[in-house]
């Protein structure tokens, strides 16, 4: 087969046999799909030699760029031990070691890795102290091999833990509106993205609702300068009458990432741990998609000085290359689940490929790579020319809004700047950008009517400003 043969080929198998994650396969078989087959650096190439710049780094995981030369090394050597072994009976060398380095990250991110200063524990403050739950830090790592299976992990985990300390109404979560936690069962009932997860209602189990601190749309119709945080005092009141049947609030620190790149008010976060501290209910921190470095710092809970008692971290994790996850958890959760076997507290829960050697021998070259080139301190410039670049954005007739918290923006297209008129979602504003800036070279992949802007964190400045020319153009040529 010659080689055009060879990528029509590619091109009908892939609509005869491939089902896309998030796709109308009507739509997608209608079209040519592009086909990747390189990467270099923030590029990757299509079968016909077309480079395109990663303007979402794969879907939010690579943050050094591909062929990354450490992390490649770091595969091929532990390809030349063992790829895979079960951490079911056994265990292995590069999961132990990036347990106790991702400890250490979190425990200690300024010594670790970054110029910032130390996690600061929050102490419940008010009420009766005695009802309070024992703050730590997190020390224990439990593998698994995707975010949404880091989200399962930590709800089974807070809801068996209530369990073992006699605690048995504590059967529920908070979660929020425009949450994004990943598309199993349990990840879609604390959900709150209506066009994914309203299909599987009936399969959901029930969750308490608390609003999106979400300035630019306030549900309850504030003005984020002025409201004293009024979201928070929303929670708080469902906290109050319900925190005998919730066993955790589960959040998106900072920046609720799928639910369209929506950034709280400086204090949310910090003011989410309090009212969980006071309330006797875990905090769980999904740092799947703002985890390694995306909003400036390691974690997004070093923003407000917050320890959870339970964190998800993945897509970052091994740089784009391979998939892994882990759920991390305080001392005070994993002793809860200590006994004898016949007392039935063992955590039943692992998956075949926990802990998988490969990729954690990747996550591990990842921690090293922020060390070495000193990423976080890197960005910092970068950040403010993505700011500035977007303020300039913000002044298009049909940009409503930009925000963006460190590699992490989103602009927000609407009909009307006045009104904040949204596009209908069937007009796929979001998609006319996406397909004029990808025929100028810039793939990016937006969520509805908000651009998504997240390229890997080692993009040079030269090719970001050349992003953001490109993406700017796509506005205007989609909207005019
Ligand atoms: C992407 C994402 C998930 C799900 O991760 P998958 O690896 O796609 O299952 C969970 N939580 C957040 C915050 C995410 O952004």
């Amino acid at each position: 087969m010659g080689i055009l043969d060879k990528n029509r080929h590619l091109e009908e198998a892939d609509k005869k046999y491939v089902w896309h994650p998030f796709t109308q396969m009507q739509e997608w078989e209608a079209e040519t799909p592009i086909i990747i087959t390189e990467g270099q650096d923030c590029f990757i190439k299509d079968i016909y030699g077309r480079w395109y710049l990663d303007g979402v780094s794969s879907l939010w995981v690579n943050i050094f760029g591909h062929r990354k030369k450490e992390i490649d090394d770091a595969i091929r050597d532990q390809l030349g031990k063992i790829a895979h072994s079960t951490m079911l009976g056994l265990s292995n060398a590069p999961a132990i070691e990036l347990a106790e380095k991702l400890i250490r990250t979190v425990q200690k991110p300024d010594e670790a890795l970054s110029p910032h200063p130390p996690f600061v524990k929050v102490r419940p403050e008010g009420g009766d102290s005695t009802r309070f739950t024992p703050h730590a830090s997190l020390t224990k790592v439990f593998y698994s091999d995707n975010g949404s299976t880091a989200v399962e992990v930590a709800l089974k985990m807070a809801f068996q833990y209530w369990k073992h300390r006699g605690f048995t109404g504590k059967n529920s979560f908070l979660s929020l509106n425009n949450a994004y936690h990943g598309d199993t069962l349990g990840a879609v009932s604390v959900g709150g993205v209506d066009i994914f997860h309203n299909a599987f209602g009936p399969l959901l189990f029930k969750t308490f609702k608390a609003p999106s601190p979400y300035w630019y749309r306030c549900e309850l119709g504030e003005d984020c300068t002025t409201c004293g945080i009024a979201c928070a005092k929303k929670m708080e009141d469902t906290l109050r009458h319900h925190h005998e049947e919730i066993a955790a609030v589960i959040i998106e620190p900072l920046v609720q990432a799928a639910g369209g790149m929506i950034i709280a008010p400086q204090g949310y976060l910090r003011e989410v741990r309090r009212l969980c501290s006071k309330y006797n209910i875990l905090l769980i921190a999904d740092e799947v998609a703002t985890g390694f470095g995306r909003t400036g710092k390691m974690f997004a809970c070093e923003h407000e000085d917050v320890a959870p008692d339970i964190m998800c971290l993945s897509k970052g994790i091994t740089g784009g290359y391979m998939p892994l996850a882990v759920t991390l958890a305080t001392e005070e959760i994993y002793t809860a689940f200590l006994g004898e076997f016949r007392e039935l507290k063992t955590f039943f829960h692992g998956h075949s490929y926990t802990g998988n050697p490969l990729a954690c021998a990747a996550a591990l070259a990842c921690l090293d790579i922020f060390e070495k080139e000193e990423t976080l301190k890197k960005l910092l410039p970068k950040t403010d020319i993505l700011e500035e670049k977007l303020k300039n954005i913000s002044g298009l007739a049909h940009v409503g809004d930009v925000r963006n918290k460190g590699f992490m923006a989103g602009i927000e297209m609407v009909k009307n700047k006045e009104t904040r008129e949204p596009y209908a979602w069937e007009d796929k504003m979001g998609w006319k950008v996406a397909r004029h800036a990808r025929n100028n070279g810039v793939f990016i992949r937006p969520l509805g009517n908000v651009i998504v802007l997240m390229p890997p964190l080692s993009i040079s400045n030269e090719n970001l400003v050349r992003m953001l020319v490109v993406v700017k153009d796509a506005i205007i040529s989609a909207t005019s």
